[in-house]
């Protein structure tokens, strides 16, 4: 094995790193390494032990995110890389219905123990994310595994903050991005949208809302590209509104509401404000409403104030729905834990003074698996609501 910098870390706080926990903070190294931003490092305790290897990134607070722990590691190179990728896919490959899914998580960073890199496929198409200096030189062997073993055809690249790169593909722009879910038809709008360009992590759950759609009043508040819309229409629901307070958000609804042949289905998009939309409607119109807001705090500081903004809509949702009806909330906010937002719906649920049962507890689809060892990778969760 080559030798690379050496990061020190304080005494004492070698003990997350020996449990795997991929995250190395500023606080807890004694000896920086002379290394470079994204640099390969050996993360060493303090009495010299070998402990594994990371990307280094000086300016950020996660110093170090770790890559392989232990000292049995016999090279950091193409074939080692090539067998993370290759694993990410096999796992794929036994979680997902491969013949009824062609849009999935192929790369779920710290996941699938590839820390920086978030890769999503569309059919053909790839959407790229490289999210630390450490995974850019890692894209030559990356795009050749997708061409030769995962059958893409176009890849579009996002390079994070403090990159050269921004956002682009890599050659010709594919003229769509197609894909199925469950017998339904999607286009994401990779270049132009939010994120990756669809939300694969919610799939399972709009699939239960397909199933409990039929002959429902349905609130699709957030609704982003109608995911969760799109399958109510094709549960039978009797009607379906899609709410987003941005406009090129509706525009996606009606077109992927149109490749399903529900062009003509009565669908109706609204541009509004959430919390507005909530505030003035009126009492008993919907007896199937989604609330999945985008994430209201980044950090943990602001945990507070995003648990009032999520109090509220549920609190809005709660009191106006109909007697009997169902209510899928969410969260995907990392720093509100699953604990936290049980409590915060809680809170609404008695203020509305409403008998609410909880059906299911919810969460990100299979593709975006958590290491067991991050448990910091568990960010969405739901809770499917009777509200009598
Ligand atoms: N439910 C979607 C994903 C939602 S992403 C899906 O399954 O694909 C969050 C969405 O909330 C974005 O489309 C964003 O435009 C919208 N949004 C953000 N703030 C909002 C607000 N105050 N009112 C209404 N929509 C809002």
């Amino acid at each position: 094995m080559n030798s690379f910098p050496q990061l020190i870390l304080k005494s004492g706080r070698q003990r997350s790193v020996i449990n795997q926990h991929p995250w190395v903070f500023s606080g807890a190294v004694k000896d920086r390494p002379k290394a470079g931003p994204g640099s390969v490092v050996e993360v060493r305790d303090n009495a010299g032990e070998l402990l594994g290897y990371g990307h280094y990134a000086p300016e950020s607070q996660i110093i170090c995110r770790m890559f392989a722990f232990g000292n049995q590691v016999r090279a950091i190179d193409e074939a080692f890389w090539l067998e993370r990728l290759r694993h990410a896919l096999v796992y794929r490959r036994a979680t997902l219905d491969f013949a009824q899914i062609s849009g999935y998580r192929l790369i779920n960073a710290e996941g699938d123990n590839l820390p920086g890199i978030i890769i999503d496929v569309f059919g053909k198409v790839a959407s790229i994310q490289v999210r630390t200096m450490g995974a850019a030189p890692l894209m030559p062997v990356l795009k050749s595994f997708l061409q030769k073993e995962a059958g893409i055809t176009h890849l579009y690249f996002s390079y994070g903050k403090g990159q050269e790169q921004a956002e682009g593909w890599d050659g010709e722009a594919p003229k769509a991005c197609f894909f199925e879910e469950y017998g339904l038809k999607f286009n994401a709008d990779i270049a132009g949208g939010q994120k990756t360009g669809f939300f694969l992590d919610q799939r399972e759950n709009r699939h239960l809302v397909r199933e409990y759609a039929p002959g429902k009043s349905v609130l699709d508040m957030f609704c982003y590209s109608g995911g969760f819309s799109v399958n109510s229409l094709a549960g039978k629901a009797a009607r379906v509104v899609s709410v987003d307070v941005s406009a090129g958000a509706l525009d996606l609804v009606r077109q992927n509401a149109a490749l399903n042949g529900f062009a003509d289905s009565g669908h109706e998009g609204v541009k509004a404000d959430a919390f507005n939309y909530l505030k003035e409607m009126p009492e008993g119109e919907f007896d199937l409403i989604i609330l999945d807001p985008p994430a209201f705090t980044k950090s943990i500081k602001t945990v507070p104030q995003a648990a009032r903004g999520y109090k509220e809509i549920n609190l809005k949702a709660f009191q106006k729905i109909r007697p009997g009806g169902l209510l899928f909330t969410f969260s995907c906010s990392q720093h509100m834990t699953t604990d936290l937002f049980r409590k915060v719906v809680f809170g609404a649920a008695a203020d509305s003074g409403r008998s609410v049962r909880i059906i299911t507890q919810l969460t990100q689809a299979p593709d975006h698996p958590i290491n067991i060892y991050h448990p910091e990778g568990e960010y969405l969760k739901g809770l499917l609501l009777f509200v009598e």
